[in-house]
C-alpha cells in the first residue's frame, strides 16, 4: 500500500480536507503517475457546489500532468520515468467514437455511466474516486493507460499541465472546430483560460481581426497582450464586429464563458452563414435559448466542443511545438502557483475569477 497526500472533497461545498490516503492496488491497464503539476480548473467551481454529478468522497482535478513511477502488467507504450500529460479525456481508441475520429467522446469516459473509479481508501475506510477519471488534486494519480501521454519536451511542468484542458480547448476550438482561415474576422467571447488559448490560436491561423469579449477589463487587457486586435465589454462587442465586418459580424466566433448568455451573444455576433463555437459550461441543468431566425433563415453553423475535438496523439506534439517556439504564450495565463494545502483559497479566487490558470505544483 501506497500513502499519498491528496485534497479530497467530502460533501458538496464542504471544505476540501487535504489528508493522508492509501492507495488502492494498481489494476493490469492502469498507471501511477507522480503528479508535478495539476490546474485548478473552473470547472471545479461547479463541482464543488454539485453541480456537475461529481460524487464525494471524491478528488478533484481533471487536467494534469506528471511523471510515470508505476504501470500495471498489461500496459504497452508507458514506462516508469516517462512524463506526461494526463488530459480530461481519455483515448481508448477502440470504442465506437475512437473508431471515428471523435476520442473527445471516447466510451472510457462518457460510457461509465458517471462512475469513476475508486483509486484510494481514506484513514477512516471511505473509498475516495478520481473525478474525471483523473484525480489531478493528489501527490500521485491512478489513471489509465489510455489517459496518460507520454510527451518528449523539455517545457516547465506548469506549461505541460495546461494541455489536458485550457489549451486543448482553446487552441482545438479555433483549428480543429471552427477552422479559421486567414483574413477572417473571429470573435472570442469568455477571455479566460480557455479564450487567452483561442485568441492566440486564431492569430496563429491568420486572422485578419481577433475580437475579445469580457466583462472584466484586466482579462481584457491580457487577452489584448496575447494577440486580441480589440478587446471589448459584453455590451459593446455587435458594435465592435459590425465595425470592422461592413456591419455583417464575425466571420466565427468561439464561445468560452459558460453563462446562457455568453452563448447567445456568441451568435448574436456572427454574421449569416458564419459559425458559432460554443464550449463553455456553466451548469448540468443549464439551458441555453437561441432565436430561430438567425439559425433557420440566416444558415449559421452552430457547433459545440468538448476538449476542442482534439486527437492527442495528433494534436498534443504539435501544440507542445508551438509553445517550444514561443507561437503559443503561456506566461500572462499561468497567473499563480499554489501548493495542494492551498486549495480552499485557491477555490475562492477562483470563484471570484481573479486568477485566470492557478497552478498547483508538487
Ligand atoms: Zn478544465
Ligand atoms: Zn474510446
Amino acid at each position: 500500500m501506497t500513502a499519498m497526500r491528496a485534497a479530497v472533497l467530502r460533501g458538496f461545498e464542504r471544505p476540501f480536507t487535504v489528508e493522508t490516503v492509501e492507495l488502492l492496488d494498481l489494476a493490469p491497464t492502469r498507471v501511477l503517475v507522480r503528479t508535478k503539476a495539476t490546474p485548478f480548473c473552473s470547472t471545479d467551481v461547479t463541482s464543488f457546489h454539485g453541480r456537475l454529478g461529481k460524487v464525494p468522497p471524491t478528488i478533484l482535478g481533471h487536467a494534469s500532468t506528471g511523471e510515470v513511477v508505476e504501470v500495471g502488467s498489461l500496459v504497452r507504450g508507458i514506462e516508469v520515468g516517462q512524463r506526461v500529460v494526463v488530459p480530461g479525456t481519455p483515448e481508448c481508441g477502440h470504442c465506437f467514437y475512437c473508431g471515428i475520429g471523435r476520442p473527445d467522446q471516447c466510451s472510457e469516459l462518457f460510457d461509465i455511466g458517471g462512475v469513476y473509479p475508486d483509486v484510494a481508501r481514506t484513514s477512516d475506510g471511505l473509498l475516495v474516486n478520481a473525478a474525471g477519471c483523473v484525480g489531478g488534486y493528489a501527490e500521485i494519480m491512478n489513471v489509465s493507460q489510455n489517459q496518460a501521454f507520454p510527451v518528449e519536451t523539455d517545457l516547465p511542468w506548469q506549461v505541460l499541465s495546461l494541455l489536458g484542458c485550457g489549451i486543448t480547448t482553446g487552441v482545438g476550438a479555433v483549428l480543429n472546430v471552427a477552422r479559421v482561415r486567414p483574413d477572417e474576422v473571429v470573435a472570442v467571447v469568455g477571455a479566460g483560460h480557455v479564450g487567452l488559448w483561442a485568441v492566440q490560436a486564431a492569430r496563429l491561423a491568420g486572422a485578419r481581426e481577433v475580437v475579445a469579449v469580457d466583462p472584466k477589463e484586466e482579462r481584457r487587457r491580457v487577452a489584448t497582450s496575447v494577440g486580441a486586435t480589440q478587446a471589448v465589454r459584453p455590451e459593446d462587442a455587435l458594435e465592435a464586429v459590425r465595425g470592422l465586418t461592413q456591419g455583417r459580424g464575425a466571420d466565427k466566433v468561439i464561445e468560452a464563458a459558460g453563462p446562457a448568455a455568453a452563448q447567445r451573444l456568441a451568435l448574436e455576433i456572427s454574421r449569416r452563414a458564419g459559425t458559432v463555437v460554443l464550449s463553455g459550461l456553466k451548469d448540468a441543468a443549464g439551458e441555453v435559448t437561441l432565436p430561430q431566425i438567425p439559425l433557420a433563415v440566416h444558415s449559421r453553423r452552430v457547433i459545440s466542443t468538448q476538449n476542442g475535438n482534439v486527437r492527442m496523439r495528433r494534436d498534443l506534439p504539435a501544440y507542445i511545438r508551438l509553445l517550444e517556439r514561443g507561437a503559443l504564450d503561456p506566461a500572462p495565463i499561468i497567473t499563480a502557483s499554489y501548493r495542494l494545502d492551498d486549495i480552499n483559497t485557491t477555490l475562492e479566487r477562483s470563484e471570484r475569477l481573479e486568477d485566470l490558470s492557478g497552478v498547483f505544483v508538487f
